[in-house]
């Protein structure tokens, strides 16, 4: 707890009179609070508590604003750049006693869920009705994070990130008034747009208590293709022109040769240890078929070595379990030691320069960093492994960082094209929206939270 802040101690009596044992002081259950994926160093909260509806984060988030405790909204604790830590202390809002999905109006392709409903729970639930949620992160995390993160994954180049996904939202405010920002329209021009406003802030304009989200029919036909190149530029020269001719991949993913290398340690593979493409595509039979052919043939023109293709299904399964455990088989390179994920996005076009710069600068500094991402979209992501108790390394790790982010910046991209801000990528970020956008951030937070407690120290750098 810092100075401009109340002590937990003034809301605890109500917390619990209001939920009972579903509110904990437990140093475990604090410290895997503050903890996510990133290299940050963990915050745990003073106390944690478990609502289970609107109205009750409503009233907790009241009692905090009353005694200006700061409140930092808990989802699965996924994400990589120290979003959950209590900076300043204050109350946890573990959102994952709100786990119901609500309504699913098969026809109008759209659902209805509570904030922590996980993605795979929510995939189970509508693959039984032959629909789907097109976000794909990767990691299990709940609705309602992956709407305050803005996240992204594998199918975001075919169905686009959360900001497509989402039709509205409910959310508690600051000071505990419950908003309702859109409705199950398609699309609509009534007033601002606070949904997209909310996504992408990071639990520090209100609490997100539901989701309503756009829906996709599961296709037809699917198929997959994979091939390897000998060498980086030619893989992602194919990932390129496989977007500029407008073949319509849903998925469109690169592992570099280190990458490969850890998947197949990790994964049991003997994928040739050569960077890689996967590519899906979703449709009619014959549509799906005319679109990995022509894929064959670009990847083909660019060297690759042995293109292949699936419309198997435990086949394609098998592929994307791959993709998906990739960060865990980059972390099993060095286990003993941290890793630090970062993702950077840029204009397609200077993909190939971005990537290639990397990889030789990452090859020079010696440190063990895959590289893999959603090539589609522009966006990659690097594991940097370090021993954080090492200060050569650390610093070494944080000079690359640094240079990865002023390139990407360089050539026009940005600092993170899906993990968000938290506070590991706080001062990028005047440097990539300038100095007026930054103070315009910072007069909506404000507005919205003049008490400044809704996840204090994330998103808008301090003065
Ligand atoms: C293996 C792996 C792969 C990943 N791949 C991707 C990827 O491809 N694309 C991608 O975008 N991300 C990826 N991530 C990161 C992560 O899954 C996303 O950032 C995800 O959106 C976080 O959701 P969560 O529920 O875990 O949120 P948390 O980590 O719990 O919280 C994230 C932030 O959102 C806030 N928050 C959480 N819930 C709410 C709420 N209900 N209301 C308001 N604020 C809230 C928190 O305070 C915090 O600031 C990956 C992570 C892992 C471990």
């Amino acid at each position: 707890m810092t100075g401009r802040y109340g002590s937990i101690e003034a809301v605890l009596p109500e917390v619990r009179a209001l939920l009972g044992e579903r509110v904990t002081t437990s140093p475990d259950e604090r410290r895997h609070h503050g903890t996510d994926e990133g290299w940050q160093d963990p915050a745990a909260p003073e106390a944690v508590a478990f609502p289970h509806s609107t109205e009750e984060v409503a009233r907790l988030v009241r009692l905090c604003t009353e005694a200006r405790v700061p409140v930092i909204p808990f989802g699965a604790g996924t994400s990589f750049e120290g979003g959950v830590g209590a900076l300043h202390g204050g109350l946890c809002l573990d959102l994952s006693g709100l786990s119901r999905i609500l309504a699913v109006h098969d026809s109008d392709l759209d659902c209805l869920v509570e904030a922590g409903v996980r993605r795979t729970q929510l995939e189970e639930h509508l693959g039984r009705r032959g629909l789907f949620f097109s976000v794909d992160p990767g990691a299990d995390a709940t609705i309602g994070g992956m709407a305050a993160t803005g996240a992204s994954g594998t199918t975001t180049v075919g169905y686009g990130t959360m900001r497509e996904a989402v039709l509205g939202l409910t959310v508690v405010l600051a000071g505990g008034e419950v908003v309702h920002t859109g409705g199950r329209a398609r699309k609509s021009s009534a007033g601002y747009d606070l949904t997209h406003l909310l996504l992408g802030s990071e639990g520090t304009l209100g609490v997100i208590t539901e989701v309503a989200l756009r829906l996709h029919g599961i296709p037809e036909a699917s198929a997959v293709g994979r091939a390897g190149f000998a060498a980086l530029a030619q893989a992602v020269q194919t990932a390129i022109e496989i977007m500029q001719r407008g073949l319509g991949p849903v998925r469109l993913e690169l592992l570099d040769e280190v990458q490969v290398a850890a998947s197949n340690a990790y994964s049991g593979l003997d994928l040739p240890r050569r960077p890689h493409l996967l590519v899906e595509f979703h449709g009619t039979p014959g549509a799906v078929a005319e679109q990995v052919a022509a894929a064959g043939e670009v990847a083909a023109a660019h060297g690759a070595q042995d293109w292949r293709s699936t419309s198997d299904a435990a086949e394609r399964r098998r592929l994307w379990k791959i993709r998906h455990e990739a960060y865990y088989a980059a972390r099993a390179l060095r286990p003993a030691v941290r890793g630090m994920v970062t993702d950077v996005c840029v204009p397609l076009s200077r993909l190939a320069d971005c990537i290639a710069e990397t990889r030789a600068d990452l090859d020079a500094s010696g440190i063990p960093a895959p590289i893999l991402g959603h090539v589609g979209d522009g966006n990659f992501h690097v594991v940097l492994l370090f021993d954080p108790e090492d200060p050569v390394e650390s610093a070494q790790v944080r000079a690359a960082h640094d240079r990865l982010v002023q390139r990407a910046l360089g050539m026009g991209g940005t600092c993170t094209g899906e993990h968000g801000v938290g506070h590991g990528k706080l001062r990028y970020l005047a440097a990539e929206r300038g100095a007026a956008a930054v103070a315009a951030m910072r007069a909506v937070k404000a507005a919205l939270d003049p008490q400044g407690i809704m996840n204090p120290g994330k998103v808008i750098p301090p003065e």
